[in-house]
């Protein structure tokens, strides 16, 4: 899409946002693909028989991941309360609405604490507004079966794991084994694979429960989807009686999802990973010789089909952090958003993956111009990080403040 007059955001007056940062909320997700986006306006004026349309998005959904069934949620983060709260409820529909009371009720999760991430919110403050409550297994860098074991008592009701960048990414017991343990207890595992790109392989290794979210590498709008064993899946369904409620999915999202999912299905992958391919060559020539500046390419850690350009900055060349380089990008009529969670090692990343047309050279052409001022000028721009934080935070607090 090209920055035309009728871009939306300068009509409304919202800087034109570049992202290279990666699939985050705080953008608006992803690039919502056309498929979607037409079945949500042909379905948005109609009337429809909301059970008929879950049927069918748990149909498309069953079909593309090999579960038994599948649902769809507000987002992922919905996926796991309510996938909790079903594992701990099943088909009774008084304990249903008496959540998040859940006494009498199987009410433990465990989850290994190196999953304990923060996507935006906590993970496991996910697990805890179903009225559950969160038991950790081992430490921060290490988890053993055995530890597993015998976090695991008559109370639990689901084994919780995550996969994300953000989880500790050594020491951690394998799904597999993970799988093997809970499941030897009787125990459900809920697999929390919001930003994977593979549909099928957490369920193939013994997960009862995959979520993902819609609106990350699908393209989807906003929701989450939730695949796995049909009574988990009808189970989680149910949950919309009572705490799902308030996080109720609309007829636009189960459709652009299921949308989503069917273009997933015939997306040329290969010709957008030569695309991403592109946009990388274009910053690596553009970054080339610069001094302090080492640039790299990287494949995804969690194994997705994606690499990303890590930028490492060495500010004594440079005569910038990587931060402050970060946040120089960010300013300006058109920011540029770079993934910069762990910038205080001194790198950031570029990611390819939510590029229009062309974005990867206004991207060159910023990163050129914001190195060459800061070469020029005067004082290096060298800001103490654990400042960035405090500004962050005071970001946050002082909207419409
Ligand atoms: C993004 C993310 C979530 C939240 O997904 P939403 O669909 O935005 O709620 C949960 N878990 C992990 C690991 C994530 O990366």
């Amino acid at each position: 899409m090209s920055q035309t007059a009728k871009d939306i955001r300068e009509t409304l007056g919202l800087r034109p946002v570049i992202n290279v940062s990666g699939t985050m909320t705080f953008l608006g997700a992803s690039i919502i693909v056309p498929e979607a986006i037409e079945a949500m306006s042909r379905l948005m004026p109609q009337f429809v028989e909301m059970p008929a349309l879950h049927e069918l998005a748990s149909h498309t959904i069953a079909r593309l991941t090999g579960a038994e069934a599948g649902f769809v949620t507000a987002s992922c983060a919905a996926g796991l309360t309510l996938t909790v709260a079903a594992a701990m409820c099943g088909f009774d529909l008084a304990a249903i609405e008496r959540l998040p009371d859940t006494t009498g009720l199987k009410n433990e999760v465990v989850m290994q604490m190196g999953h304990m991430v923060n996507y935006g919110a906590p993970v496991e403050q996910g697990v805890r507004l179903s009225g559950a409550k969160v038991v950790p297994v081992g430490q921060a860098t290490s988890a053993h079966a055995y530890q597993l074991e015998g976090a695991i008592t008559d109370r639990t009701a689901a084994a919780l794991y995550v996969v994300s960048h953000h989880a500790v990414a050594y020491g951690q017991i394998p799904l597999e084994t993970f799988c093997g343990v809970a499941h030897a207890r009787g125990v459900p595992v809920i697999v929390d694979a919001a930003s994977e790109y593979d549909l099928r392989d957490f369920l193939r290794a013994g997960a009862d429960i995959v979520i993902y979210s819609a609106h990350k590498f699908l393209g989807g709008p906003t929701g989450g989807i939730v695949a796995g064993l049909k009574p988990l899946v009808r189970a989680t369904y149910l949950q919309n009686r009572g705490i799902g409620r308030g996080m109720k999915v609309g007829k636009e999202s189960i459709i652009g999802t299921i949308a989503a999912l069917e273009a997933w299905e015939k997306r040329d992958h290969a010709a957008v990973r030569a695309r991403e391919q592109k946009a990388l060559d274009c910053w690596l020539a553009a970054l080339e010789g610069r001094p302090g500046i080492h640039a790299f390419v990287e494949p995804d850690p969690t194994h997705n089909p994606l690499d990303r350009l890590r930028v490492q900055v060495n500010p004594a060349e440079a005569r910038i952090t990587a931060w402050d380089l970060a946040d120089q990008l960010a300013t300006g009529h058109q920011p540029v958003i770079v993934r910069d969670h762990e910038a205080e090692h001194g790198y950031f990343y570029l990611d390819p993956c939510n590029l229009h047309p062309g974005q990867e050279e206004i991207v060159a052409v910023r990163l050129g111009e914001e190195l060459e001022k800061a070469r020029a000028s005067n004082s290096p721009l060298v800001t103490p990080f654990a400042e960035r934080f405090k500004r962050k935070e005071a970001g946050a607090l002082g909207w419409l403040a």
